[in-house]
């Protein structure tokens, strides 16, 4: 996964751009970039790890100008190095070209080996930078039009955003998987615009959202102001439903909904579907931060308390300390630790947005045994995660998912839970189909039941992902 920020027309352009990465960091952490420009040239800065180690003042002073993009990502495959960190870099015939990518390409496999065949030679292992190619290779004149004829070979999820020594271009695919969203703040006399995968990166910056960038929106930001074109022919919405299930952050809107009036929502219909028998005894408790908000909602719908039974450590870094003595359940105990004082006697409901291998989950359940429960029933947030994403969301394997071999009982018996309830498919759907219908988009499209991209969950997959050809290994996608 990744988070991608653009910013066009402020005097400290990539002090802003690290502001708000340093707001999407929970997009992806395994490194950082800002290209930005002060009208007549490009300048980069890349590096692994977090934005807060990857860039000091110094480093941002060698990015002059009043526009920047920049680049948090996770790769979905392959290893991870900074050659393939982002924004991509190129110098070409017509000029410089960055391009940050949120998303992955399905038929990257089959256009790298279109491209090569012609003589392409790429600099990184990223699915992004066949689009550089295909930019490179248009015969058209302007930069947006030679954008749009790459973007319509390729097949996939993609929020861009492309920096150019005069013009900011921002593109969200025309199923509009991944999100991306439109923001602008007072600068001077003028306005600045600004665009970021979630909107709690213009809170931190003092911006306000305007809207969601459309499907298959084009938006070219320049001196001129923000102009929007639709390149691509129209397809079905298909807005990735984990987004708010797990990934967003919960202060971030997406089509006009808060992320965690979400959450709460899915809460209170798992209470529904998947109720635990009422009791004075009975305590609800989230695993944190993910768990929160479902939480909350099926505490009020369940009319149990609320309590926070698990206490997260906001200070987890690699450890390399062990002890030397096995301690139980050591690697989970340095995130969470069970609270007894809310635990001891209790039975415990215990909410989390998803379950993938359910390694977590067990040592989790056994915890929360030890920590004096009585019975501990495990809730979760979405449906069984049985699928692997070929559109953006790190997910292992489909042998490694337990949900694409197990039942929900022999999940419960592997978790040694009293009892395992999962939100249903339409329970979910419903849920933000609803929210968001309540909303209304701003360009007044309605949202249905078929909206949303809930592979992970349903096997249902709205783009089909070509294979990589035999005895060739996967290559990195940029996440
Ligand atoms: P597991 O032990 O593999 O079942 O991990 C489950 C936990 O992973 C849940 O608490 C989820 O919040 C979290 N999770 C779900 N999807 C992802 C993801 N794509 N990347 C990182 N963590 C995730």
């Amino acid at each position: 996964m990744c988070g991608v920020f653009g910013i066009f027309g402020h005097p400290e352009a990539a002090n802003m751009a690290y502001l708000g990465l340093h707001a999407l960091q929970h997009r992806g952490q395994e490194s950082a970039g800002i290209v930005s420009s002060d009208g007549e040239r490009l300048f980069g800065h890349r590096a692994m790890g977090r934005v807060q180690s990857g860039f000091s003042p110094t480093d941002l002073a060698t990015l002059p100008g009043d526009r920047a993009i920049g680049h948090v990502r996770y790769s979905t495959a392959g290893g991870s190095h900074l050659k393939n960190a982002q924004p991509l870099g190129v110098d070409y015939a017509r000029g410089s070209l960055a391009v940050a990518h949120n998303g992955n390409l399905t038929n990257h496999e089959a256009l790298r080996d279109r491209l090569e065949a012609r003589g392409s030679i790429y600099q990184t292992a990223s699915d992004t930078e066949s689009i550089v190619h295909l930019i490179a290779m248009s015969k058209k004149e302007e930069l947006r039009d030679r954008i749009a004829e790459a973007l319509t070979q390729v097949e996939g999820a993609y929020s861009l955003l492309f920096l150019t020594e005069r013009e900011l271009i921002a593109v969200r695919d025309p199923r509009a998987i991944r999100p991306l969203c439109l923001g602008e703040m007072a600068s001077g006399s003028g306005v600045t615009h600004v665009v970021a995968s979630e909107s709690t990166a213009f809170d931190l910056i003092g911006a306000r959202k305007v809207r969601d960038v459309a499907p298959g929106e084009m938006l070219i930001i320049s001196a001129d102001g923000v102009r929007s074109e639709f390149p691509f022919a129209q397809e079905p919405r298909k807005l990735c439903i984990f987004e708010h299930v797990y990934f967003a952050r919960p202060d971030s809107t997406i089509q006009g909904v808060s992320v965690y009036e979400v959450r709460k929502a899915f809460g209170r219909r798992l209470a529904a579907e998947q109720p635990v028998e009422p009791g004075d005894d009975l305590v609800v408790i989230p695993v944190p931060d993910s768990g929160v908000p479902a939480a909350i909602g099926f505490a009020d719908r369940a009319r149990a308390p609320f309590e926070m039974g698990l206490i997260r450590s906001h200070y987890v870094g690699r450890t390399f300390i062990e002890p030397q003595q096995s301690i139980r359940h050591f690697g989970v105990r340095l995130k969470l630790n069970p609270n007894r004082a809310v635990i001891e006697g209790k039975r415990v409901v215990v909410i989390d947005d998803s379950i993938v291998r359910g390694t977590t989950s067990r040592k989790i359940v056994k915890m929360i045994r030890d920590a004096g429960a009585r019975e501990v029933h495990v809730r979760i947030s979405s449906p069984p995660t049985r699928w692997p994403c070929y559109y953006g969301i790190d997910t292992p394997t489909r042998s490694e998912l337990i949900a694409s071999s197990h039942s929900v009982d022999e999940i419960s018996s592997y978790l040694t839970a009293d009892s395992v309830g999962y939100l249903s498919l339409e329970g979910l759907v419903e849920s933000v189909r609803s929210l968001e219908a309540r909303a209304g988009d701003a360009s007044g499209a309605r949202p249905s039941a078929e909206s949303y991209c809930h592979a992970c969950f349903s096997g249902s997959y709205p783009i089909p992902f070509t294979p990589a050809a035999p005895n060739r290994q996967l290559r990195m996608v940029s996440g």
